[in-house]
């Protein structure tokens, strides 16, 4: 293991990190990200020795690219975040989602931890690095590739999936630190930081039921919208067929560790299709049966319907569209399938629309050993367990050009404050002082060790 510098000023660096959270919580990036471009161009020109790039798509929402050269021995580590956020609903917050404030040593605004938090973290490590380049005159082993994309919050089309067509050759990297996990948890004495290497794919399911029209006065049993809806029931009533993939059993292996005997057979059975739906309804940990529910299956979440128009009118037709969810190595045919057979009704047609495939990358690799020893360090006794996010993020552009993404933005769990994930997107999103700083040591160390 390389010696970590440990003697950095880190009460400036965290200063930093918030001072650059706050200017990019202040700029409005709900589907416009050029301002908070410009804010990073600034900073990073300040620093000799980064080259910049503004990638635009001619859409108004450009992408930023830097690059703080390594010598070499080791292949790039690309550090990754999206600059847009989610709308806001605005009479729900009790502060200006716009506004950076500071409160009770939190700090506060759209995008606080999905993502920001990241992009400030990682543009305050760039520059600290390019600094003690200039410095010691010696450089990391690899480069260091900023990348801080547009439209991730949508279908990333002026953002990761312009670059993939448009500029490939500014993505070479072996690793990718993105979002996606990094956060703590308690499971019974054993605190573990998830680090996502998997995700799911998605799909875009319809329902088309088709039945007999009618008079609304003169019930009969062919109705669509009645179909539909026993569709809906069957497919909501019970999980579809388990799958049990190689991060998911590394995942509840390291969870199982450190547990009472019983604790661990439970978390055991979770993997076996006889016992795994009773085991998940023993578990106590409501966090991460809701985790385990999810990446365990392919999963199917009605979301959107469609009917009749007029009340007294029963329709020929009725549609649901459904968001779905695929296990890596599952085919849209075998998902598909599975729905088929629980719906079981020939007047039901069902549609899958695949938007992309899930993905599995390897936990056993410098970089996931790296992220160990950071957390060893900085939260001695907490482990690091591989992860499947069961959403997507920009990763999956990553992990098909053989670049490895983790998602990890490291996060200590915090008494009172709900989890990351459950921030993201919602009212009064915020991350603490002491988060900015734990996140940032932890990825400080990570980088040091896999580039020197
Ligand atoms: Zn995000």
């Amino acid at each position: 293991m390389a010696t970590l510098d440990h003697t950095l000023n880190w009460d400036a660096l965290t200063d930093e990190s918030v001072r650059h959270l706050q200017a990019l919580l202040r700029i409005d990036t709900t589907a416009q990200e050029g301002p908070a471009v410009q804010y990073l161009c600034e900073q990073l020109a300040i620093e000799a020795g980064i080259e910049i790039r503004i990638l635009e798509p001619g859409s108004g929402r450009p992408n930023l690219w830097a690059r703080l050269r390594g010598n070499g021995k080791q292949r790039p580590l690309l550090l990754l975040s999206h600059l847009d956020v989610v709308p806001v609903e605005r009479p729900y917050w009790s502060v200006d989602p716009f506004g950076g404030e500071i409160h009770d040593g939190y700090i506060y605004g759209r995008g606080a931890v999905d993502m920001k938090d990241m992009t400030a973290k990682q543009l305050t490590l760039l520059l600290h690095f390019a600094r003690q380049a200039q410095a010691t005159r010696k450089e990391l082993d690899r480069d260091l590739v900023l990348l801080a994309v547009a439209d991730e919050e949508c279908m990333s089309e002026f953002g990761m999936a312009w670059i993939i067509k448009h500029a490939p050759e500014l993505l070479e990297a072996e690793f990718a630190l993105n979002e996606g996990g990094g956060y703590a948890f308690q499971c019974g004495s054993q605190r573990v930081y998830v680090c996502e290497t998997a995700q799911k794919g998605s799909a875009q399911v319809t329902l088309r039921a088709v039945g007999k029209p009618g008079h609304g006065a003169f019930p009969h049993s062919e109705n669509a919208v009645a179909h539909l809806a026993r569709a809906i029931y069957r497919l909501s009533a019970a999980s579809l067929p388990l799958h049990v993939t190689p991060t998911v059993q590394r995942f509840v292996d390291k969870l199982a560790l450190n547990q009472p005997r019983s604790k661990q057979l439970l978390f055991r059975q979770t993997l076996h299709p006889l016992s795994s739906g009773m085991a998940l309804n023993m578990l106590s940990e409501d966090e991460i049966t809701h985790v385990l529910r999810a990446v365990l299956h392919n999963t199917v979440s009605p979301t959107l319907l469609r009917g009749g128009d007029t009340l007294n009118v029963i329709p020929s037709e009725a549609f649901a569209h459904l968001d779905g969810r695929i296990v890596p190595g599952q085919t849209a045919r075998s998902f598909l399938r599975e729905i088929q057979q629980r719906i079981a009704d020939p007047n039901v047609e069902v549609d899958v629309d695949l938007n992309s495939s899930g993905y599995e990358c390897p936990s056993d690799t410098s970089m996931f050993a790296a992220l160990e020893a950071a957390i060893a360090q900085h939260d001695p006794g907490a482990i690091v367990a591989p992860y499947m996010f069961p959403a997507v993020s920009d990763s999956r552009f990553l992990a098909p050009l053989g670049i490895i993404p983790y998602g990890f933005d490291p996060m200590m769990s915090e008494p009172g404050c709900p989890l990351p994930q459950q921030l993201a997107h919602n009212h009064d999103e915020r991350i603490s002082f002491a988060n900015m700083g734990f996140g940032l040591r932890v990825l400080h160390d990570t980088i040091l060790q896999l580039s020197r």
